[in-house]
Protein backbone atom coordinates (compact mmCIF):
# COMPACT_ATOMS: atom_id res chain seq x y z
CA UNK A 1 0.00 0.00 0.00
CA UNK A 2 1.05 3.52 -0.62
CA UNK A 3 1.66 5.98 2.49
CA UNK A 4 0.93 9.73 2.35
CA UNK A 5 3.38 11.44 4.53
CA UNK A 6 2.01 14.48 6.60
CA UNK A 7 4.00 16.33 8.83
CA UNK A 8 6.12 13.55 10.10
CA UNK A 9 2.68 10.86 10.27
CA UNK A 10 2.71 7.89 7.93
CA UNK A 11 -0.65 6.81 6.49
CA UNK A 12 -1.63 3.89 4.85
CA UNK A 13 -3.34 5.43 1.36
CA UNK A 14 -5.18 3.71 -1.24
CA UNK A 15 -6.07 4.89 -4.83
CA UNK A 16 -9.04 3.58 -6.79
CA UNK A 17 -10.01 4.18 -10.21
CA UNK A 18 -13.20 2.96 -11.93
CA UNK A 19 -15.28 4.41 -14.91
CA UNK A 20 -18.36 3.69 -12.70
CA UNK A 21 -17.30 6.72 -10.30
CA UNK A 22 -18.40 9.71 -11.48
CA UNK A 23 -16.58 12.42 -8.60
CA UNK A 24 -13.48 12.14 -6.57
CA UNK A 25 -14.37 10.90 -3.08
CA UNK A 26 -12.17 10.93 -0.04
CA UNK A 27 -12.72 8.61 2.67
CA UNK A 28 -11.06 7.95 6.00
CA UNK A 29 -11.07 4.31 6.99
CA UNK A 30 -9.85 2.92 9.78
CA UNK A 31 -6.64 1.37 8.63
CA UNK A 32 -5.84 3.49 5.47
CA UNK A 33 -7.00 7.13 3.22
CA UNK A 34 -8.75 6.04 -0.08
CA UNK A 35 -9.24 8.30 -2.74
CA UNK A 36 -12.11 6.89 -5.41
CA UNK A 37 -11.81 8.56 -8.79
CA UNK A 38 -13.17 8.47 -11.89
CA UNK A 39 -10.58 6.68 -14.53
CA UNK A 40 -10.33 10.08 -16.35
CA UNK A 41 -8.87 12.15 -13.52
CA UNK A 42 -5.10 12.84 -13.97
CA UNK A 43 -2.58 11.33 -11.30
CA UNK A 44 -1.49 15.35 -11.09
CA UNK A 45 -5.35 16.35 -10.05
CA UNK A 46 -5.85 13.26 -7.51
CA UNK A 47 -1.79 14.55 -6.44
CA UNK A 48 -2.94 18.42 -6.08
CA UNK A 49 -6.11 17.49 -3.77
CA UNK A 50 -3.93 15.62 -1.54
CA UNK A 51 -1.92 18.20 -0.98
CA UNK A 52 -5.08 20.58 -1.10
CA UNK A 53 -6.74 18.53 1.66
CA UNK A 54 -3.52 17.38 3.80
CA UNK A 55 -4.61 19.15 6.94
CA UNK A 56 -7.86 17.60 6.57
CA UNK A 57 -6.92 14.41 6.08
CA UNK A 58 -4.25 14.15 9.23
CA UNK A 59 -6.77 15.89 11.77
CA UNK A 60 -9.83 13.29 10.45
CA UNK A 61 -7.12 10.49 10.62
CA UNK A 62 -5.99 11.21 13.56
CA UNK A 63 -9.35 11.91 15.37
CA UNK A 64 -10.10 8.41 13.97
CA UNK A 65 -7.08 6.65 15.45
CA UNK A 66 -7.95 8.39 18.83
CA UNK A 67 -11.36 6.86 18.37
CA UNK A 68 -10.11 3.32 18.06
CA UNK A 69 -7.67 3.42 20.47
CA UNK A 70 -10.63 4.66 23.51
CA UNK A 71 -12.56 1.55 22.56
CA UNK A 72 -9.51 -0.79 22.76
CA UNK A 73 -8.57 0.18 26.92
CA UNK A 74 -11.40 0.98 29.56
CA UNK A 75 -9.08 1.46 32.50
CA UNK A 76 -10.80 -0.93 34.62
CA UNK A 77 -9.93 -2.99 37.30
CA UNK A 78 -8.15 -6.28 36.19
CA UNK A 79 -7.31 -5.04 32.74
CA UNK A 80 -4.06 -5.68 30.95
CA UNK A 81 -1.84 -3.03 29.67
CA UNK A 82 1.72 -4.04 27.51
CA UNK A 83 4.51 -3.11 29.11
CA UNK A 84 8.19 -4.60 27.90
CA UNK A 85 6.35 -7.11 26.16
CA UNK A 86 4.64 -8.25 29.45
CA UNK A 87 0.65 -7.79 29.89
CA UNK A 88 0.50 -5.75 33.53
CA UNK A 89 -2.98 -5.84 35.51
CA UNK A 90 -4.26 -2.62 36.36
CA UNK A 91 -5.06 -2.27 39.64
CA UNK A 92 -7.23 1.30 41.09
CA UNK A 93 -7.06 2.08 44.76
CA UNK A 94 -8.65 5.35 46.63
CA UNK A 95 -5.93 6.26 48.64
CA UNK A 96 -5.97 9.93 50.94
CA UNK A 97 -3.71 11.80 49.04
CA UNK A 98 -4.67 14.54 46.64
CA UNK A 99 -3.27 13.79 43.40
CA UNK A 100 -3.24 10.17 41.53
CA UNK A 101 -0.02 7.93 41.72
CA UNK A 102 0.94 5.13 39.15
CA UNK A 103 3.75 2.50 40.40
CA UNK A 104 4.54 -0.50 39.71
CA UNK A 105 4.40 -3.41 42.43
CA UNK A 106 5.86 -6.86 40.45
CA UNK A 107 3.28 -7.41 37.50
CA UNK A 108 0.59 -4.95 39.06
CA UNK A 109 0.21 -1.21 37.52
CA UNK A 110 -0.71 0.35 40.41
CA UNK A 111 -3.24 3.05 40.43
CA UNK A 112 -3.81 4.90 43.62
CA UNK A 113 -6.60 7.63 43.07
CA UNK A 114 -7.78 10.34 45.47
CA UNK A 115 -10.59 9.96 47.49
CA UNK A 116 -12.84 12.32 46.36
CA UNK A 117 -12.33 12.00 42.97
CA UNK A 118 -16.05 11.57 41.55
CA UNK A 119 -14.84 9.30 38.25
CA UNK A 120 -13.03 6.61 39.15
CA UNK A 121 -13.24 3.55 36.93
CA UNK A 122 -12.33 4.59 33.59
CA UNK A 123 -11.95 8.14 33.88
CA UNK A 124 -9.44 10.44 31.24
CA UNK A 125 -7.73 11.71 34.38
CA UNK A 126 -6.38 7.80 34.79
CA UNK A 127 -5.43 7.51 31.44
CA UNK A 128 -3.31 10.35 31.34
CA UNK A 129 -1.40 9.48 34.91
CA UNK A 130 -0.99 6.12 33.07
CA UNK A 131 0.40 7.60 30.21
CA UNK A 132 2.47 10.19 31.90
CA UNK A 133 3.70 7.04 33.64
CA UNK A 134 4.76 5.27 30.74
CA UNK A 135 6.54 7.96 29.38
CA UNK A 136 8.92 8.72 32.12
CA UNK A 137 9.49 4.46 32.44
CA UNK A 138 10.48 5.17 28.16
CA UNK A 139 12.40 7.97 29.08
CA UNK A 140 15.00 5.91 31.40
CA UNK A 141 14.70 2.74 29.65
CA UNK A 142 15.49 3.86 26.08
CA UNK A 143 18.21 5.66 26.69
CA UNK A 144 19.81 3.30 28.85
CA UNK A 145 19.79 0.94 26.01
CA UNK A 146 20.75 3.24 23.73
CA UNK A 147 23.71 4.30 25.94
CA UNK A 148 24.53 0.92 26.45
CA UNK A 149 23.81 -0.11 22.72
CA UNK A 150 26.00 2.99 21.34
CA UNK A 151 28.50 1.63 23.63
CA UNK A 152 28.30 -1.41 21.43
CA UNK A 153 28.39 -0.42 17.97
CA UNK A 154 30.87 1.82 18.55
CA UNK A 155 29.12 5.29 17.70
CA UNK A 156 28.02 8.26 19.79
CA UNK A 157 25.00 10.29 19.04
CA UNK A 158 24.13 14.01 19.93
CA UNK A 159 20.97 14.10 21.71
CA UNK A 160 17.58 11.68 22.47
CA UNK A 161 14.22 12.81 22.69
CA UNK A 162 11.43 10.95 23.43
CA UNK A 163 8.59 11.48 20.40
CA UNK A 164 4.82 11.17 21.06
CA UNK A 165 3.41 10.38 17.20
CA UNK A 166 0.95 7.70 16.11
CA UNK A 167 2.43 6.26 13.09
CA UNK A 168 6.41 7.03 13.52
CA UNK A 169 8.56 5.04 15.79
CA UNK A 170 11.96 6.66 15.40
CA UNK A 171 14.45 9.00 13.91
CA UNK A 172 18.02 9.87 13.21
CA UNK A 173 18.93 13.43 11.88
CA UNK A 174 22.23 14.00 10.31
CA UNK A 175 23.21 15.52 13.29
CA UNK A 176 23.25 12.71 15.34
CA UNK A 177 19.82 13.53 16.97
CA UNK A 178 17.87 10.51 17.73
CA UNK A 179 13.78 10.40 18.26
CA UNK A 180 12.30 7.23 19.66
CA UNK A 181 8.63 7.17 20.24
CA UNK A 182 7.87 6.71 23.56
CA UNK A 183 5.18 3.68 22.87
CA UNK A 184 8.04 0.98 21.74
CA UNK A 185 7.99 0.96 25.86
CA UNK A 186 4.81 -1.58 25.07
CA UNK A 187 6.39 -3.58 22.42
CA UNK A 188 8.69 -6.83 23.39
CA UNK A 189 12.42 -5.96 24.59
CA UNK A 190 13.46 -7.57 21.23
CA UNK A 191 11.50 -4.53 19.15
CA UNK A 192 12.85 -2.16 21.60
CA UNK A 193 16.14 -3.32 20.91
CA UNK A 194 15.57 -3.46 16.86
CA UNK A 195 14.30 -0.26 16.92
CA UNK A 196 17.43 1.34 19.10
CA UNK A 197 20.13 -0.53 16.58
CA UNK A 198 17.96 0.47 13.41
CA UNK A 199 18.27 4.54 14.59
CA UNK A 200 22.20 4.07 15.69
CA UNK A 201 22.88 2.27 12.66
CA UNK A 202 21.65 5.28 11.10
CA UNK A 203 24.44 7.47 12.29
CA UNK A 204 26.84 4.93 10.15
CA UNK A 205 24.10 4.56 7.13
CA UNK A 206 21.62 7.29 6.74
CA UNK A 207 19.38 5.63 4.69
CA UNK A 208 17.96 2.04 3.82
CA UNK A 209 20.36 0.73 1.63
CA UNK A 210 21.77 -2.63 2.00
CA UNK A 211 24.61 -1.91 3.33
CA UNK A 212 22.26 -0.20 6.69
CA UNK A 213 20.61 -3.75 6.92
CA UNK A 214 24.11 -5.30 7.00
CA UNK A 215 24.91 -3.44 10.09
CA UNK A 216 21.58 -3.61 11.79
CA UNK A 217 21.71 -7.80 11.23
CA UNK A 218 25.33 -7.59 12.43
CA UNK A 219 24.26 -6.58 16.23
CA UNK A 220 20.55 -8.47 15.65
CA UNK A 221 20.78 -11.59 13.41
CA UNK A 222 17.31 -11.85 14.13
CA UNK A 223 16.38 -8.27 13.27
CA UNK A 224 13.42 -9.23 10.34
CA UNK A 225 11.17 -11.26 13.11
CA UNK A 226 11.27 -8.08 15.23
CA UNK A 227 11.00 -5.62 12.19
CA UNK A 228 7.95 -7.72 10.78
CA UNK A 229 6.66 -7.95 14.42
CA UNK A 230 6.66 -4.00 14.74
CA UNK A 231 5.16 -3.72 11.40
CA UNK A 232 2.05 -6.50 12.19
CA UNK A 233 1.64 -5.44 15.73
CA UNK A 234 2.52 -1.35 16.27
CA UNK A 235 -0.76 -0.25 15.73
CA UNK A 236 -1.61 -2.62 19.23
CA UNK A 237 0.87 -0.50 21.13
CA UNK A 238 -1.57 1.92 22.46
CA UNK A 239 -2.71 3.42 25.75
ZN1 LIG B 1 15.36 3.87 9.30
Amino acid sequence: MDHLNIRDEIIPYEERRSRHYRRITLSILDDRVRISAPKNVSAKQLKDLLHAKQEWILTHWLENLEKQVHSLRQYVNGEHFPYRGQGLELCLKRHAQQSIRVSLEGQVLMVHVPHDLPEFQGSANIQDSVIAWYKAQARKVLKSKLDEQAKQMQVTYQDFRLKDQKTRWGSCSTRGNLNLNWRIIMAPEEVIDYLIIHELAHLTHPNHSERFWQRVGAFMPEYLFWKKWLKDHGQELVL
